[in-house]
Parts: structure tokens; sequence; C-alpha cells
């Protein structure tokens, strides 16, 4: 059985020439199915969907949309994009469109087994990516002219938080606060009022913007942080009971998830960001799965940053979408296989939800057979 609160999907990126290969070791079939060859060592999953290298923007988009439609109900959403750097999480979440000195790339199209090769530029594939695409779909769609939207754009660096949207306080580190009246939130963070798709895009040029300009002047590079555009909706008019209705939509492009690399000498610093990045993915890993295990006593939210700020929009109520983003390359093999491993880990809300659903039916069973034996009895006697 699917869950509907939490998705995983895993969209593998075409070969791009900067990958300097043409060996590929992911394979998939109609099925969803993944298969990631490193040397002798396989692993096959299944998720909720696969996106092959040829997949648009525009399908991935298809993917998110419902859950996007609910936060419109009142559902806080989360999308996440997760994978090692240049596997195409800011692409997905983004769009190709969206980051400057990103010329579109030669694709190496190879089909899965390997049988034909040849090489193409795959214009079609650039686009904007999931968060443009959900702000013109917000914005058209009629029913949200009862809607306000508040954007606000976060980075998290080295377990710090800074707000993307104000120029002047942009290297002020902010803090997570909590109380009765607004739930979790940061304070001192800019929260934009918009009223059109262009009001967004705006923001987002914005947001990427200063982000150019933090990574020049502290040398943060982006990929080493988890950057968060958010948008509040609260609908304008109480409904019959007077009730307002508010959710929070947040899309998280996330830091690199791959691992410190031994052989490679690196400055103290970037191995202590390194570190922080694993801490943290590793936290948001856990409450995925304490979520999932139904154990929402021992949630450890609190243990990073992101997962602190996102804590209102993980758990009841809410829908997660996890999207693993993943290179063919067979040089990635190894980075992949983790990739998934996370996907996978994360995935088990849906193995556990099978799994009480056999035994509930288990149970309807054994009454049936119960109720059949107490039938024969009376029948006996
Ligand atoms: P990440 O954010 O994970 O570090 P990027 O999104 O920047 O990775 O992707 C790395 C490069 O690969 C970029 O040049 C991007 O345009 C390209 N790319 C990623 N995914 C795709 C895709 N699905 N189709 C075409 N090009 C892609
Ligand atoms: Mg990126």
């Amino acid at each position: 059985m699917e869950s509907e609160h939490l998705k995983v999907a895993v969209r593998i990126r075409p070969l791009l020439n900067i990958d300097n290969t043409r060996d590929v070791a992911v394979y998939t079939n109609e099925q969803n199915e993944v298969k990631v060859l490193d040397g002798e060592h396989y692993l096959t999953s299944n998720y909720d969907k696969v996106f092959q290298p040829e997949s648009s923007q525009e399908q991935v988009f298809r993917f998110i949309e419902p859950a996007l439609i609910k936060t419109l109900k009142g559902f806080n959403c989360t999308v996440f994009a997760y994978g090692q750097t240049g596997s195409g999480k800011t692409h997905t979440m983004f769009g190709g469109n969206w980051e400057e000195n990103n010329p579109a790339p030669q694709v190496y199209y190879k089909d899965p087994q390997g049988r034909k090769s040849e090489i193409s530029i795959l214009k079609s594939l650039q686009g904007p990516g999931i968060i443009p695409n959900s702000i013109t779909k917000l914005f058209a769609d009629t029913e949200t002219k009862q809607f306000t939207f508040y954007c606000s754009f976060i980075q998290i660096y080295n377990e710090h938080l800074y707000d993307l949207l104000h120029d002047a306080r942009r290297d002020k580190s902010l803090r997570i606060r909590e109380n009765k009246i607004y739930g979790i939130f940061v304070e001192g963070l800019a929260e934009f009022v918009t009223e059109s798709a262009e009001d967004c895009f705006l923001l987002l040029a914005k947001g990427d913007k200063n982000r150019a300009v933090r990574q020049t002047r502290f040398n943060h590079h982006s990929s080493r942080s988890h950057t968060i555009f958010q948008m509040l909706v609260e609908t304008d008019k109480a409904n019959k009971r007077g009730v307002l209705k508010k959710a929070k939509l947040n899309f998280c492009d996330l830091a690199g998830s791959e691992k410190y690399d031994k052989e490679n000498s690196m400055a103290m610093e970037h191995i202590k960001e390194l570190k922080e990045i694993n801490k943290s993915l590793s936290v948001l890993g856990k409450v995925i799965h304490a979520l999932g295990s139904g154990n929402n006593s021992h949630i450890p939210y609190r243990d990073s940053k992101l997962t602190r700020l996102l804590q209102d929009s993980l758990g009841v109520n809410t829908r997660t979408i996890l999207i693993a983003t993943i290179s063919p390359a067979a040089v990635y093999a190894e980075e992949t296989i983790s990739t998934l491993k996370f996907a996978d880990r994360a995935k088990q809300i849906m193995v556990k939800i099978k799994k009480n659903e056999v035994s509930a039916t288990n149970d309807q069973l054994i009454t049936k057979l119960q109720r059949e034996i107490q039938h024969l009895k009376t029948l006996l006697n």
C-alpha cells in the first residue's frame, strides 16, 4: 500500500559531458525499480516513482502536484531534493534557468540497458523546476484568490540560519523560536506577501543573488548548505466555523550528501562543513524514520536546525515528498547506493503500514474462522 503522507521518488539525471565517462551503473524498469551495480555489490529497490533521464521537469512537477494542492486545504507540505553534489537537486527544485553560469549542458544519453549510445543536447530537459512550477500553479488556480501567500527564503550553513531575502542582515545568523501563537518561527526572518507568481519569481532571484554574494564573500559553497524556500498559505476568509486555514509549504534543496573522502586532503573547515552536513542529513533521516515507525514520542527534531525548522511540517497532517537525485555514471555508484539507502530508510514508512495491514487482515481472518468453527459446532450439536 502507498503512504499518502510520504512519497519517495528517484530521479536519474542524464549522463553529462562533465561526467567524462560513458559507463553507467544504474538500471531501471517500468515497475519503478532501480538497480545500481558497484563492482560485485548491487542494490535493487523500488519507489513510488522513478524518473528516467529523459523525464521532463513537467513530469516531476505532476508527481508533487497532489500534495501541493493539499496545502490549500490546510495541510503542511515539504518537498526535499536529496543527493550528492551534481546529481540534479537544484535542477529539480529550481530548474536549469535559475542558476546563472549554468549553460545548458551537453547530454550523453545512453539507454539503461546500454543498447544504444548517442550524444544529443536535450534542451527540453531544461526549464523551470518544482518551485517555479508550483508558484505558477498556485497563482493560476482561481481558487487561490482567497489566499494570501507569505514567502521566505532561508539558507542553513554549518548549523547557522541565514535570511536570503534580507540584504542588510544577510550575514546575521537567526534563531529558531517557538510560541503558542506562531508555533515554530525564525526570529526576524523576512516574510514577503506576494500577490502574483512574478512577485515570487523576483524573491527567488533576489535570494539566489544573495546566496551568490555569500558564496563569494565567505566561500560558503551553496552545495554545502541547505536552501529552503517557504510559503505560508493563509485563507483570507474564515470558514463557517470561523476558522482561518493556514499551511506551510517548504521546498528544500538539501546540501550535497557526499561523504568525507579521506583520500582527498581537505582544509579543516571543509571537513567540519561536511561533518555538519552529514549530521543534519542523518537527523533528517532519523526524523522521517521515527515518524514512520509510529513512535511519536522520541522524534529528534531538536538535533539539527533543519528538522527543528521543519518540525511542524514533518508529522501528522502533513505531506512529505523526498526526491532522491542520482547520476547514472558508474564512477558515482558508491554515492548513488548511499543516496538510495537513505531513500529506502525513509520509505520504510510504507513497509510498516503494509505490515500492519497484513496483521489486521490476519486478525479478521482468524475472527472469521472462529465464527465458522462456532457455526459448525452449533450444526454438530
Ligand atoms: P546539484 O544541485 O545536485 O549539485 P545540479 O542541479 O546543479 O546538481 O545539476 C548538476 C548539473 O547537471 C547541472 O549542469 C544541471 O543543469 C545538470 N542536470 C541535472 N539534472 C538534470 C536533468 N534531469 N536533465 C538535464 N540536466 C540536468
Ligand atoms: Mg545544487
